[in-house]
C-alpha cells in the first residue's frame, strides 16, 4: 500500500508537488494522467525514495520517509522502500554490456547478495514471465525496444517488490512494439497482489486495466475517479481539455 500525506517537492523556488495526499490500496492498479511537467516522474520518484521530500512524508507499506528525516532510521527506511518498490523507467537504462540475464540479477548479486546459481534461476524464472527466457544471453544492442524494456521489467520483478511503478514505459517504443510491453503489464495487473501506478499515454490500458485514474495538473491532484466515469465525464474543465487535446 502506498500512502502520502500533503507531500511537496520543490526545486529552487519552483513547487512541483504541492501537498500531494494519495492512497493506492495493495493489488490496485492506478494509472497517473496529466499535462507535460505537472509532476507525474518527479510523483514516482518519491515513492521510490529517488528524491528527498521537501514537506510532508510518504508510507510503503507501512514504511515511513518524512521530509527532514535524516538519522539512520531515514537510511533503513529508504533501503526498505526502494526494496518494496520496482521502477521501469521510459529509458530502459540497461546495461550495455551485460547480457539479458546478467542485467537481470544485477541487483539480486549486488544489494541482494545473493549466491549467483540461486541469482540465475531466479532471474530466469523472471525473463520466463515476460517472454524472453530464450535471450538469456543476448546483449541489449541485439535486442528489440520492446524486448529491452521486457528485460527491464524482469529485471524490476527479480527484486519481488508487491509494488511496481511505471514512468512512461512504452513512450520511447516504436509503435509496433508498444503492445508486446502492455500485454507483459496487463499480466502483472491480473497477478493477485500486485500494486501498480503507472504513468502512461496509453489510454486503452487505463480504460481496460486501471481500477482508477488520478489526473495531475500543477503538482496537485485534481481528479480521480474509476475508468469509465473519468473518460465518460470528466469533472473538470483541466481534464475535459487534456482529454480533447489527446483524442
Ligand atoms: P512529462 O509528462 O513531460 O514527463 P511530468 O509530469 O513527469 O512531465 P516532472 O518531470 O515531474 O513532470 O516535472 C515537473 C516539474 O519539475 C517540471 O517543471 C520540471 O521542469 C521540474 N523538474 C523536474 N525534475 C527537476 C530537477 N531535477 N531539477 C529541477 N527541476 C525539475
Ligand atoms: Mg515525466
Amino acid at each position: 500500500m502506498i500512502v502520502t500525506k500533503e507531500l511537496s517537492k520543490t526545486y529552487h523556488d519552483n513547487e512541483v508537488l504541492k501537498g500531494i495526499d494519495l492512497e493506492v490500496r495493495q493489488g490496485e492498479i492506478v494509472v497517473l494522467l496529466g499535462p507535460s511537467g505537472s509532476g507525474k516522474s518527479t510523483l514516482l520518484r518519491c515513492l521510490n525514495g529517488l528524491e528527498t521530500l521537501t514537506k510532508g512524508a510518504i508510507e510503503i507499506n507501512g514504511v515511513r520517509l518524512e521530509a527532514g528525516m535524516k538519522n539512520r532510521a531515514f537510511k533503513n527506511n529508504l533501503l526498505n522502500i526502494r526494496k518494496q518498490t520496482g521502477m521501469v523507467f521510459q529509458q530502459f537504462n540497461l546495461y550495455p554490456h551485460k547480457t539479458a540475464l546478467g542485467n537481470v540479477i544485477e541487483s539480486l548479486l549486488i544489494v541482494k547478495k545473493m549466491p549467483r546459481a540461486q541469482a540465475e534461476q531466479l532471474g530466469m524464472k523472471m525473463l520466463e514471465r515476460v517472454g524472453l527466457a530464450d535471450k538469456r544471453d543476448a546483449y541489449p544492442s541485439k535486442l528489440s525496444g520492446g524486448q529491452q524494456q521486457r528485460v527491464a521489467i524482469a529485471r524490476a520483478l527479480a527484486m519481488e517488490p508487491d509494488i511496481l511503478l511505471f514512468d512512461e514505459p512504452t513512450s520511447a517504443l516504436d509503435p509496433e512494439l508498444v503492445g508486446e510491453v502492455l500485454d507483459v503489464m496487463r499480466m502483472l495487473a491480473r497477478e493477485e497482489g500486485m500494486t501498480m501506478l503507472v504513468v502512461t499515454h496509453e489510454m486503452s490500458f487505463a480504460r481496460n486495466v486501471a481500477n482508477r485514474v488520478l489526473f495531475m495538473d500543477g503538482g496537485v491532484i485534481v481528479e480521480e475517479n474509476d475508468p469509465e466515469t473519468f473518460f465518460g465525464q470528466p469533472k473538470t474543465e483541466r481534464a475535459q481539455r487534456f482529454l480533447n487535446k489527446i483524442n
